[in-house]
């Protein structure tokens, strides 16, 4: 993996090792000055933020950077960052990092120019329109997980409640994304683990949601067959603190593409996974991926009960390379990776008590996510979910 490939899918994707050093250029060839760099506070003084800033001035730019990002993004995260961006009279942002920052990134974007609350854009029936422009977002993601940097929608929750709103609009995606598989290199184990559970997520359950899309559906399969190839050895890599072997780029590298697939296919939709994870988030503040990686078994072994589902299964397990070609084979290939990249097998480790259940299974039946999933959900299964998680 040496060349540098471009895609206009489902924006232009600069791809392969070395593609951050195309920022420069890009952004003297759009006549773009003023860059508001947004990162979280885990890569905010990590040498590649460095990096990027000094590419960024090669540009003949005078970029600030904002690292009011941590954990899940809240609103006043956001707040802050439309003042940073407002204090530095900037003209685009650039995303640096993971789901959070590139949400952020996404919904200061839309505050620049549409007044009142982030919310009164949230997706739904009265929403006000987002009609007026929105400044360029350019993408430069750091792990391989949430695919957010090809998504249109942002996720941000409320402070003192920690739901979650989602806002959506076909000008939020950014453009270019910068898809480099060496900044990914020195992600730890346990992040690489999560994200990439985070990735197989939407990719097996954009591959089950409810609907017609044969096209979604492709993209899911190919991007199993992928994590399936390089996940376990990601996290290897990471364990053993390999360096910038080709292999190891590779492997990063199609990780990286595998998530950003995920993202295309659940245009399709998600499914009961993403919202016990979410719920998990909101209540507990877990991390995104570990809440999936932690409960896709759960969740899957719900959906396997369905016998119409057998055969979307059998394509799964054949995708990726389950020694038995079924439902069962999935959920074991599943639980077997689970285990290799050192993904907990339920709840009870981390800090989720019977107390948090009713509080859990309402945000789960809230959230929309389950409403595609191909078997309908009652509050009561989502419960027995997570009891279950508790009781391992
Ligand atoms: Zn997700």
């Amino acid at each position: 993996m040496n060349t540098l490939n471009e895609f206009s899918f489902p924006t232009h994707i600069i791809f392969g090792p070395g593609a951050r050093k195309r920022m420069g250029e890009t952004l003297l060839s759009r006549a773009l000055k003023r860059p508001l760099l947004i990162t979280d506070q885990g890569i905010t003084s990590l040498p590649m933020t460095a990096e990027i800033c000094e590419l960024v001035a090669a540009g003949n730019c005078d970029v600030r950077k904002f690292d009011g990002v941590q954990g899940n993004p809240i609103y006043s995260q956001v707040q802050a960052g439309l003042q940073a961006y407002r204090d530095h009279n900037a003209d685009c942002i650039i995303a640096l990092g993971g789901g959070a920052p590139v949400d952020v990134s996404k919904a200061v974007a839309v505050m620049v120019n549409h007044p009142g609350s982030l919310f009164d854009y949230e997706d739904r029936s009265d929403a006000k329109p987002i009609d007026k422009p929105v400044p360029p977002i350019l993408a430069v993601p750091t792990t391989a997980g949430t695919g957010s940097e090809v998504g249109r929608s942002t996720v941000i929750s409320e402070d003192d409640t920690h739901v979650k709103r989602i806002i959506f609009s076909p000008k939020l995606l950014p453009n270019p994304v910068f898809a480099d598989p060496e900044l990914l290199l020195a992600l730890p184990a346990s992040i690489t683990a999560a994200t990439g559970m985070d990735a197989l997520t939407h990719l097996v359950e954009a591959r089950l949601a409810r609907g017609y899309h044969p096209m979604c559906d492709g993209i899911a399969i190919e991007g199993l067959r992928m994590v399936a190839r390089n996940l376990r050895a990601c996290v290897d890599y990471a364990r053993n603190g390999t360096g910038a072997t080709p292999e190891h780029l590779t492997a990063r590298g199609e990780m990286l593409l595998a998530s950003i697939m995920g993202a295309v296919a659940f245009q399709k939709g998600l499914g009961v996974t993403h919202s016990l994870a979410h719920s998990l988030s909101t209540v507990k503040d877990m991390h995104h991926g570990l809440a999936n990686g932690i409960m896709i078994s759960y969740a899957m072994a719900f959906n396997a009960a369905d016998a119409s589902l057998q055969p979307v299964f059998r394509i799964m397990a054949q995708a990726v390379g389950a020694p038995e070609e079924s439902a069962g084979g999935f959920l074991r290939w599943i639980d077997e990776l689970r285990e290799a990249i050192g993904i907990p097998t339920g709840l009870a480790g981390q800090g989720v008590t019977d107390a948090d259940l009713e509080n859990l299974t309402r945000f789960a039946f809230q959230d929309g996510c389950h409403q595609l999933n191909p078997r309908t959900v009652s509050a009561d299964d989502l419960r027995n979910m997570y009891a279950q998680s508790l009781r391992v």
